[in-house]
């Protein structure tokens, strides 16, 4: 209990730390707490100390959590990869999705969120680092999808989310977020969005830093507010 309480205060300071030094408003970056592969009861001792937003990669499980722990109020995001047969589960269930990244899943889940369920908040996600290997929508790509995004029904774009190239050098980090970042302001000044995109999902316990400096909005925290996921 009282591990969960200080990692949750040493995030917050680390946090607000980073805002202080990169000229970020106070509070204006969110945690997401990643709580894939780890218990109900550390979700559970992780929200009685404040935190309301958490993320999941897997379908069941984020189905199995939410059914669980119903009475909470949980606010559950969608941050995995996203196959064509779980949409339904991932729209009944998800109060975000950050990882559309073709159409078709985008049409999926605008047709089959259910009815007394607010509109689905999602970012797209973009391979801003190429990688043969990643999920995400290349650059080049991206104003299309998003074009097609903010036409359908039911879903609210919000941003933008990414997962660089993992690299501990800083300046390397801070260049995949700053060109993040130029994709966003980018759709946000030239889109017909009736509300502003908000968010900028990057960063996670080894690149948090670089991605506020680059404007973060929310980081997606597991291994610094959790410890090592169990295998
Ligand atoms: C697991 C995961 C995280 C959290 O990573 P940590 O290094 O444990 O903080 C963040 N984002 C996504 C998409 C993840 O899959």
């Amino acid at each position: 209990m009282n591990q969960y309480r200080d990692a949750l205060q040493t995030i917050g300071k680390a946090v607000a730390l980073a805002e202080n030094s990169y000229q970020r408003k106070p509070n204006e970056v969110k945690i997401l707490a990643v709580s894939k592969r780890h218990s109900i009861e550390a979700i559970q001792a992780l929200y009685d100390c404040g935190q309301k937003a958490f993320g999941e990669n897997y379908t069941q499980e984020l189905v199995m959590k939410a059914e669980q722990l119903s009475k909470l109020g949980i606010e559950w995001h969608f941050i995995g990869p996203i196959q064509s047969n779980k949409t339904r589960l991932i729209a009944a269930t998800a109060d975000w999705v950050h990882t559309i990244d073709r159409l078709k899943i985008a049409e999926r889940l605008s047709q089959q969120r259910p009815q007394e369920r607010e509109d689905l908040s999602v970012c797209i996600q973009v391979n801003i680092s190429r990688e043969a290997s990643k999920s995400g929508v290349m650059p080049e790509s991206l104003r299309m999808l998003a074009e097609q995004i903010i036409r359908l029904p039911r879903l609210k774009l919000r941003g933008l989310m990414v997962i660089p190239a993992a690299t501990s050098s800083f300046e390397l980090q801070r260049s995949a977020f700053a060109e993040t970042r130029k994709h966003f302001d980018y759709l946000n000044q030239t889109l017909p969005l009736s509300t502003p995109m908000d968010t900028l999902s990057m960063g996670m316990s080894g690149d948090m830093d670089a991605a506020i400096a680059e404007g973060a909005t929310m980081v997606r925290i597991g291994t610094a507010l959790f410890g090592q996921r169990p295998i």
